[in-house]
């Protein structure tokens, strides 16, 4: 059986000589560390490229355009960009990903970076097509590690919005409520008071947490689930129209289905572990569903549009609530912490590594050196 342990290499930089048409040499900047990282670091999950037998970690990143190949149109060198994560699959039967939507991959072949089957981000430099990387602002670039988790969010707005288009009237102001205040349901709640919803977070974390002031800093209410079932949520603040839930622990989402309103939409976007069944109340689910036109669903990110959505919406963020969203990156290490970071448990809202600083690129016109990477 192959080792199983993470740690820093020295490996061989990308091969760049000649970059192949269509591609971009980036330097990394700043990636996240998250749930996903820490699964596939306990060996729990995810998948070396074939014929390897490691894996280069991170799939949450900001980088900087170095060099690009002929044929590259949109990314000039010193570009920020976020790469994204998820590449098509390569079945014709495939309608999700002939149209560019491998978020919809139909197959589950589907590639993603720093997950399954292909390198990730937590390395000093990597070679994307410029089809895969999505431009952001510089205002954004501090915050750019942000873009893949907010793509998250952004996903799920679009599919609110498409199921809210059955509804022919003015659905006024709407109550939104997030499930959890990592750093998907801190993001989540700025993107519906963004939006205008009256916003509550519902998570474990006691009233006085941190993150619960994090929440109420932006206008949001939040109620600790330590305290208050969610029965005492509803009397609080009435029911749902949005619930989005970003924790991934079944029992806490089934239970909160009772505080979704008539016509309300409950949107998943947890992966928990496998797990034994749990019991819940299935009839009086399935009753209010269909009594009450609900609808329930999953999404995942993955679409370009999301993140191209998402970088706006982190401008926005950075108008409205430009503390807060600063605050939701609580720590920043450097790449030869990360063998350590991933043993312990994940402290603070969310932790980025920083590999580089931008406007690094015009300054370094040589092939990059042999790359550092956190590998498992
Ligand atoms: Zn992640
Ligand atoms: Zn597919």
């Amino acid at each position: 059986m192959a080792e199983r342990v993470v740690r820093l290499v020295e490996e061989d930089g990308p091969d760049t000589l000649p970059l192949a048409r269509g591609h971009v040499l980036l330097r990394m900047l700043e990636v996240g560390v998250c749930g996903t990282d820490r699964e596939i670091a306990g060996f729990a999950y995810g998948s070396a490229p074939p014929g390897t037998d490691r894996l280069v970690l991170g799939h949450e990143a900001v980088a900087e355009a170095v060099r690009t190949g002929e044929g590259v149109e949109r990314v000039r060198p010193g570009d920020l960009v976020v790469p994204t994560v998820r590449r098509p699959c390569h079945r014709v039967e495939c309608p999700a990903c002939r149209a560019g939507r491998q978020d919809f991959c139909t197959t589950g072949e589907f590639i993603e970076r720093g997950i399954c089957g292909a390198g990730g981000f937590m390395t000093e430099f990597v070679v994307e097509e410029e089809r895969y990387l999505v431009p952001v602002p510089p205002a954004v670039g501090e915050l750019g590690a942000l873009v893949e988790p907010l793509s998250i969010t952004a996903k799920a707005f679009a599919q609110l919005d498409a199921i809210l288009a059955r509804l022919p009237w003015d659905h006024g102001r709407a109550r939104g409520l997030v499930l959890g205040a990592g750093p998907i349901g801190v993001l989540t709640a700025m993107g519906l008071v963004a939006r205008g919803a009256r916003t509550v977070v519902f998570s474990r974390e006691p009233d006085d947490d941190d993150r619960a002031q994090l929440v109420r800093s932006i206008g949001a209410d939040y109620v600790s689930s330590a305290s208050t079932d969610v029965h005492g949520l509803v009397r609080r603040a009435g029911r749902f129209d949005v619930i989005i839930e970003a924790v991934g622990v079944p029992e806490f989402a089934f239970q909160t289905v009772a505080a979704l309103a008539p016509n309300g939409v409950f949107i998943l976007t947890g992966v928990p572990a496998p797990r034994p069944a749990i019991g819940f109340d299935a009839a009086g689910l399935m009753r209010d569903l269909v009594l009450q036109n609900q609808v329930m669903l999953g999404t995942v990110n993955a679409d370009r549009e999301s993140y191209e959505q998402a970088a706006r919406m982190l401008e926005r963020f950075l108008v409205l609530f430009p503390d807060a969203v600063r605050r939701v990156i609580t720590r920043r290490v450097a790449l030869d912490e990360v063998p350590a970071l991933l043993r312990e448990p994940g402290g603070g809202v969310k932790t980025v590594i920083r590999i580089a600083e931008a406007g690094t690129a015009t300054r370094d016109e040589g092939l990059p050196a042999p790359g550092r990477a956190a590998a498992p």
